[in-house]
């Protein structure tokens, strides 16, 4: 599998990237293994494409803005891959993100690759699976990747912690970005695009400058190392459907990739979100061995009704339950 996908672009690489996928995607001990193997292998051929997080919540124009960016980036020689990250996916098993009919030329252009979002498991697992997806797709000589997601929950901040640049897309009208600043999710962002210019100008004039204000409060406590060139995240306006202002965007992202290579923000970031996803993938194989105790198991009802009710302290609770964990079940201590 490895030889194809480092092989020439074509089916039959297509194929191999399609088949590692889903491998990395299944549970199956022996599954994981084989893609733990292949990771390994493929990971040299890593880390060539410049990494793109798309939010924003359903209907600002994600999928529209990825057609149109996917064909225009195609035209200029680039191999674009487009992921998704959809938590509703992990709740109702059906898909805000996409479905068949979403990015219909880019879809069929042998030059990209669109993969749906992992549907199993909770977010950190859909996360993960997508970020070794996106590994996949580098070491296939994709060397533009774009991992999008929907404005709800903490979908963002888990595709933030997997790209180079996180672009947070906005409609047109004041009520939107003061919502996303109370999320905190604008303090991710270090590009917004306020899209659907076409319908009404001023109103985006209007958030551009709102926006732009918002964003100066969060980076006066500056981004990076004192003495860096600091990136200003940006604010741009765009009609995705009118293909208006594809190029604006792509040079501001162009500048953002100069100034963090230049000033080692670009690898530092990396570094650290690579660290940052052994010790979630830790943490969460943890809490779930740890679930899976017998003692654990047997006291977890109890204790759990002692603290929601206030006749435990949290604190206390927890205590017991670590304590527990390798404790023979005949000799569990009592709540
Ligand atoms: P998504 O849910 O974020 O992927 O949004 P879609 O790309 O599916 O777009 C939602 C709707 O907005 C569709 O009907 C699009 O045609 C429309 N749309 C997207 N971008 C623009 C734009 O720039 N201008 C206008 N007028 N409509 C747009």
């Amino acid at each position: 599998m490895a030889a194809h996908i480092l092989g020439e672009p074509g089916p039959a690489q297509r194929r191999a990237v399609a088949k590692a996928i889903t491998l990395v995607e299944s549970t199956r001990a022996d599954h994981r293994a084989q893609a733990d193997a292949l990771l390994t292998q493929l990971l040299p051929h890593t880390g060539r494409s410049f990494r793109l997080g798309i939010s924003g919540v359903p209907g600002v124009g994600k999928s529209t803005f990825i057609e149109a960016l996917g064909l225009f980036l195609i035209a200029q020689g680039h191999r674009v891959a487009v992921l998704a990250v959809d938590p509703s996916s992990t709740v109702s098993g059906g898909s805000i993100l996409g479905d068949k009919t979403r990015m219909e030329q880019l879809s069929v252009h042998e030059r990209a690759y669109i993969r749906p979002s992992p549907s199993a498991g909770n977010l950190g697992g859909v996360a993960e699976k997508t970020r070794e997806a996106l590994l996949l797709c580098e070491a296939a000589g994709h060397d533009v990747v774009i991992v999008e997601t929907v404005g709800v929950g903490q979908s963002e901040t888990a595709v933030a912690g997997m790209t180079d640049m996180f672009v947070l897309m906005q409609l047109p009208n004041a009520g939107d970005d003061l919502q996303a600043i109370k999320k905190g999710v604008m303090e991710l962002a270090d590009l917004v695009l306020i899209n659907k210019v076409d319908i009404d100008a001023d109103a985006a004039t209007r958030a551009q400058a709102q926006i732009t204000s918002a964003l100066r409060l969060f980076t006066q406590h500056g981004r990076g190392q004192p003495g860096e060139a600091v990136w200003r995240p940006q604010v741009l306006t765009l009609s995705a459907l009118q293909g208006q202002g594809l190029q604006a965007f792509w040079d501001t992202v162009a500048s953002f990739r100069a100034s963090q290579e230049a000033s080692g923000r670009l690898q530092s970031r990396r570094r650290q979100q690579s660290l940052a996803w052994m010790w979630e993938r830790i943490e969460s194989g943890l809490r779930h061995e740890f679930r899976e105790q017998p003692a654990v198991r047997a006291l977890l009802p109890q204790l759990s009704e002692a603290v929601a009710a206030g006749r435990l302290p949290a604190s206390t609770a927890a205590r017991q339950l670590l304590a527990a964990r390798h404790t023979p079940l005949s000799q569990e201590p009592g709540p």
